[in-house]
């Protein structure tokens, strides 16, 4: 009581000079930063995930980290967000490593590369395996530090006005598709175009580009992709798993009390495992409607996946031989591909075939 009293009267320079100091401080600071997200407003996955992250960072800390997000376009455009970090422009950002690729294949790595590990297997590099501490160490070089931050799972191949035969049907095709997939399909002739969300319905009504791909039937749906193209292909072989990374500026995460980063850490892993989950949910029902609606869902021809690989292979090769910073990363990556491969065989595969074929 007599305690209580003198904490009160003391106000915060007495409990500093008591020496209880540091930890009241922080907790008693509000901090507020911007998030710049790489997707549109109107994917409550893609985009939402931001919202859920920062929602929980505020609760967490009991409203005194506040996180505002924005959309593509609304601070930087959606591919500007890696510089936005960097240069500190805003402390955060939520993307698709892949959409990198351009500046340095190894961000892929960070996301998918065709053929790459499953929603799964890339948990389990991430955080088990040296996933993580190599990622950290490759971001490290532009100033940022990254967290995991949502999958989608294994995605569709896309919407194609014209049926897909064979390899053949390939050449010159104008093809909407994610990051790094296009440096590989680009072998087989199609023409890789990489739009952000926003702009590919449009591009695919007009005849700017002869298909697309996005994700899946939820967020598919939403873009309105069926209502342009009718055949919906799988396996969308380039996005196993793509996963989704939670960019934060080095010096502002130097700033954060060591509450704020442990804060940081458990609201993206929990706003990741909800984005899964809302995708495994609502795809189901949203492919249903889809097929309901009138599209083909076909899958690519055996020919198309197996050039694929052998392009995947080719292009892989020649990075490993001239980019050191992808190799490093991508032999530990593969190594554990082909493990996991090995595993999830008798046990993922084996128990998901026989439910598939079963009247449930
Ligand atoms: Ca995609």
């Amino acid at each position: 009581m007599e305690r209580r009293k003198f904490v009160r009267g003391a106000g915060l320079a007495g409990i500093l000079a008591a020496g209880s100091g540091p930890a009241i401080v922080h907790a008693q600071t509000t901090i507020r930063w911007r998030l710049a997200s790489s997707f549109s407003k109107s994917l409550d996955t893609l985009y939402g995930v931001s919202e859920v992250f920062a929602k929980h960072v505020s609760d967490m800390s009991g409203g005194k980290f506040i996180i505002t997000t924005h959309a593509a376009g609304e601070l930087m455009p959606a591919f500007g967000v890696l510089d936005g970090v960097s240069t500190a422009t805003v402390e955060m950002a939520h993307t698709a490593p892949y959409y990198f690729f351009g500046k340095d294949p190894t961000y892929a790595l960070d996301c998918a590369i065709p053929f790459g590990l499953n929603a799964r297997q890339m948990n389990a590099w991430m955080y088990e395996g040296n996933g993580m501490k190599l990622m950290r160490e490759f971001y490290a070089k532009v100033n940022i530090v990254n967290f995991v931050m949502g999958n989608t799972g294994a995605q569709m191949g896309g919407w194609f006005r014209k049926e897909i035969k064979s390899v053949a049907d390939l050449k010159g095709l104008k093809f909407r598709i994610g990051g790094f997939g296009g440096k590989v399909i680009e072998k087989l002739g199609v023409v890789p175009q990489n739009l952000p969300s926003g702009e590919i319905y449009q591009a695919l009504e007009k005849n700017t580009i002869d298909a697309a791909e996005w994700v899946g039937p939820y967020d598919d749906l939403k873009l309105g992709l069926n209502k342009v193209a009718p055949y919906y292909y799988y396996p969308g072989w380039w996005e196993g798993g793509p996963q989704l990374s939670l960019y934060v500026n080095q010096k502002s995460y130097d700033s954060l009390t060591p509450e704020y980063k442990a804060i940081v850490e458990a609201a993206s892993t929990y706003a990741g495992t909800d984005m899964l989950a809302k995708y495994d949910y609502r795809n189901p029902a949203a492919l249903k409607q889809l097929v309901a609606g009138g599209a083909k869902v076909q899958r690519f021809p055996k020919d198309v996946m197996e050039a694929s690989f052998k392009a995947a292979g080719e292009v892989y090769a020649e990075l490993n031989a001239t980019n050191p910073a992808w190799k490093k990363i991508y032999d530990d990556y593969i190594t554990y591909r082909r493990d996991a491969n090995l595993w999830f065989r008798f046990t993922e595969s084996g128990f998901d075939d026989f439910m598939q074929q079963q009247k449930l």
